[in-house]
């Protein structure tokens, strides 16, 4: 499948499946079953395995724009795709012959979903020092810790899970990442995190609670799994997070289009979009939704072609997506007046998602001093 066909399937359930259900996504904290389903339909859910296992194929810059065209409609659709994606990328990247008949064949047919439990409450945004305890007993695994905001949480077939390395002497960052089919035994879910935007993803805590797993559940080589980190879980998180909230500033650069053609005042007659005020604000914001999707693909394109400077544009794009997304739904809702703010608009909950373009890991501020280490040839991880 080519990539506009691609993109053109993904706009096609975006405006006929994700459009209509967003606001009950949102009001009711659902999981966008309808949305998931209709993108395992239509292969999207395919997009990051390789054609060799069944896949479609696409890397990063397949991801962003795919997260783009679902983010403009849901973001929690999207994110829900996205980490799905992620997940699969990586199960993808060194998988055994085990790994790829149980999951990735399953993956490719559109019949699983996957997901990703990295982050911990004890290291927060530092996603890549998980404390989550692994050792190798009797030929087996050993898993035990705590996992949260875990996307997909109870809905996906497999969870990729982070834990130390079974090794006492390995240095931090040196962790391992096994894949976890749902109803494992000693998976227990907690409640559902009530976040104030987002609220269709079903980010769950996760207790692992002594659970054991058969050793070819680990995904790569025990402990090498620093090598995931800048290689595939940030390069495919970064990319996933940028595309969808770079599809919510386009969205709301829509609605704010929409108002000030549709308003008119009583007393002059004239419409918003008369107002030279407003003609210069909505035309800043038109570049900076632009450069913004210019810096994306360009990292994402350089990403995907292995580059050896990618990773800076990859993390300067997330963190200028956030910035851009941020600013663009809020100068939208200012300029859509009354209409925009009112509770159950399109922008009131755009307004709400988007304040997670910061905070999922890696935050806007670690990505800026990843990006400074990095130009000034300091290694990027420092703490
Ligand atoms: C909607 C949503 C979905 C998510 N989905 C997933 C998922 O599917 N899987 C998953 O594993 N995780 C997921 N997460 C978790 C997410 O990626 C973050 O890891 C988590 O939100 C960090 O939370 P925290 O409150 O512990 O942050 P903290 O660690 O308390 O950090 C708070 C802030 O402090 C700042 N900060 C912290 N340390 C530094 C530093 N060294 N330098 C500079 N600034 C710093 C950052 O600005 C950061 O935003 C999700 C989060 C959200 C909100």
């Amino acid at each position: 499948m080519d990539l506009d066909t691609v993109i053109s399937r993904a706009r096609q359930v975006a405006v006929e499946v994700l459009r209509p259900e967003a606001r009950s996504v949102d009001e009711e904290r659902e999981w966008p079953e309808s949305g998931i389903r209709a993108l395992q339909d239509t292969r999207l859910t395919a997009l990051t395995i390789a054609k060799s296992q069944g896949g479609l194929g696409y890397g990063l810059l397949g991801l962003a724009r795919v997260c783009e065209e679902l983010g403009r409609e849901c973001a929690s659709t999207s994110i829900c795709f996205g980490m799905h994606s992620v997940g699969a990328a990586v199960i993808a990247a060194k998988a055994t012959s085990t790994q790829r008949e149980e999951f990735l064949r399953s993956i490719a047919e559109g019949k699983h979903i996957t997901s990703l439990a990295l982050s911990e409450p004890g290291t927060g945004t530092h996603f890549y020092y998980p404390q989550t305890k692994l050792s190798v007993e009797n030929g087996g695994l050993r898993l035990s810790g705590t996992k949260c905001f875990v996307t997909n949480g109870g809905h996906a077939s497999s969870y990729v899970v982070s834990t130390v390395s079974a090794d006492p002497d390995a240095p931090p960052g040196h962790f391992s990442c096994v894949v976890l089919p749902a109803g494992t035994e000693g998976m227990q879910w907690g409640s559902q995190w009530l976040g104030m935007g987002m609220r269709g993803n079903s980010s769950r805590s996760l207790e692992l609670n002594d659970v054991r797993i058969p050793a070819e559940s680990l995904l790569g080589q025990e402990g090498d799994q620093i090598w995931y980190v800048f290689n595939v879980i940030t390069p495919y998180f970064l990319v996933a997070m940028a595309g969808t909230y770079l599809g919510v500033a386009g969205a709301a650069l829509d609605e704010a289009r929409k108002n000030v053609k549709q308003r008119r005042h009583d007393h002059s007659g004239a419409l918003l979009a008369d107002n030279q005020i407003i003609q210069h604000r909505m035309g800043t914001l038109w570049a900076n939704v632009a450069r913004t999707r210019a810096l994306l693909y360009r990292a994402a394109s350089r990403g995907d072609s292995g580059n050896s400077d990618a990773l800076l544009g990859l993390f300067s794009a997330k963190a200028e997506v956030a910035e851009c997304a941020v600013d663009v739904v809020g100068q939208a809702m200012a300029l859509s007046g009354g209409r925009g703010y009112r509770g159950g608009s399109g922008l009131h909950r755009m307004l709400r998602d988007v304040q997670a373009s910061h905070i999922m890991a890696p935050s806007t501020d670690t990505l800026r001093s990843w990006t400074g280490r990095a130009l000034l040839g300091l290694p990027i991880l420092s703490d």
